[in-house]
């Protein structure tokens, strides 16, 4: 039985459907400057429209602190929708109350209404009962789209589900399903990628992943912080030293649960960090004074992509070096391309997520390449951490 109920599930012909969409995209001087989120919600709203729904789409947008901002307005992201989606969107100018009311009132099956910025009320973010109830008796039907929002407890991401016969769009069907197909019950071997700057910050996701996965491949400024835990020199590297403890005990951990951890042999360093500065490849065990680990070397990119073309599933998070400043993106870039090159052959089931992740992805114009690539940041992470998000557990029959 499937854990949760799906557009197949929902025969909206003539009922006004609530879709709790995540239409928090960047803007810039009234401007959409990424409208990925939008598009990724266009097929469960083309989707209802074309069964006869009337579709009243429901979002946060920025952090209003729970009052009307005129700059956290949905008016432009609505319009940018209406553009996408080639057809009229009525917007009201509150999720409540005669705005949303009488928008709600205009619609006829197939028309779609956006609603003013959830979070224009506290009561959004405190996860009210009466707020939800309140947004409930605008409609017959909820249908989260939201999985990049499913890990907050809000209002219309949690409360909400509860209040009404309640089902997953087609964007957090998808999304759970790559995730399912990547950590929950996944193709052995499993590799999981990690990069990004400190442990610090992804203690939890570390700790869940070496009881789950076959290789865990360390790369970026957290690498430097267990090599340094092995007794490694590394120098002036980015490195979390009151971390080294931490970093012994999730390696104890990984060996236990049959976790290989992969951690760099080469490295590319040099004594600053700029663009177009002169470079040295190394091996991490001789590392040069007064120099920094700024990217993974050409043997650790041969060596893990040996060891990713044994593996049938591959799981990504942050980037192997500073990707952002030439040259120490080639590290991240190259493993980025075998992952795709794997996954465009069928060899390798692969999924990705996180913002520098995806910005990684796109410089290695791999994006579309890869099985999937999560739009959720926050949520995704969490997800890792093996953490059930309160957003997706509302949904569950
Ligand atoms: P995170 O948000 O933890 O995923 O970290 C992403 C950031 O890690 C990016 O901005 C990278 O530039 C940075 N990063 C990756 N490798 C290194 C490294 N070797 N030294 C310092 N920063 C790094």
């Amino acid at each position: 039985m499937k854990a949760f109920k799906t557009l197949d599930d929902l025969s909206p012909a003539g009922k006004t459907v609530l879709v709790r969409a995540d239409l928090n995209v960047p803007v810039k001087a009234g401007k959409v400057t990424d409208s990925t989120r939008i598009d990724r919600l266009i097929p469960t709203l083309r989707e209802l429209a074309s069964k006869g729904a009337k579709v009243v789409v429901l979002s946060h947008f920025g952090r209003p602190g729970g009052k009307p901002v005129a700059d956290m307005s949905l008016k432009p992201v609505a319009a940018v929708l209406e553009d996408r989606l080639g057809k009229k969107v009525v917007f009201a100018n509150d999720c409540l109350g005669a705005p949303a009311e009488t928008a709600i009132k205009t619609l006829k099956a197939g028309d779609v209404a956006v609603l003013e910025n959830v979070r224009f009320y506290a009561e959004e973010e405190n996860d009210d009962p009466a707020f939800a109830k309140k947004i409930a008796a605008l409609g017959d039907f909820f249908v989260n789209d939201a999985f990049s929002a499913a890990h907050r407890a809000h209002a219309t991401t949690h409360a909400l589900a509860r209040l009404l016969p309640s089902f997953a769009g087609r964007l957090m069907e998808e999304e759970l399903n790559a995730l399912n197909a990547a950590l929950g019950a996944p193709k052995r071997p499993v590799m999981a990628i990690i990069g990004g700057a400190k442990i610090s910050t992804k203690l939890d996701l570390l700790n869940n992943l070496v009881t789950k996965v076959d290789f865990l491949v360390l790369g970026g400024g957290m690498a430097n912080t267990f090599l340094f835990a092995n007794g490694t020199d590394i120098s002036a590297s980015l490195c979390e030293k009151d971390m080294a403890e931490t970093a012994r005990v999730i390696s104890a951990t990984a060996q236990k649960s049959g976790c290989k951890i992969v951690l760099p042999t080469d490295a590319v360093v040099a004594a600053e960090l700029k663009a177009g500065v002169a470079t040295k490849t190394v091996p991490v065990t001789a590392i040069p004074a007064g120099t920094m680990v700024l990217d993974i070397g050409p043997a650790t990119i041969r060596q893990i992509t040996a060891q990713l073309e044994t593996c049938k599933t591959a799981l990504w998070n942050g980037p192997l070096g500073v990707f952002e400043t030439p040259p120490f993106d080639a590290g991240t870039t190259a493993l980025a391309r075998a992952v795709a090159g794997l996954t465009q052959s069928g060899k390798l089931l692969s999924v990705a997520g996180g913002g520098d992740t995806v910005s990684a992805l796109n410089h290695a114009a791999v994006e579309e390449k890869l099985t999937y690539v999560s739009s959720a940041g926050g949520a995704f992470l969490e997800w890792l951490e093996g953490k059930e998000l309160p957003g997706v557990a509302a949904l569950k029959s």
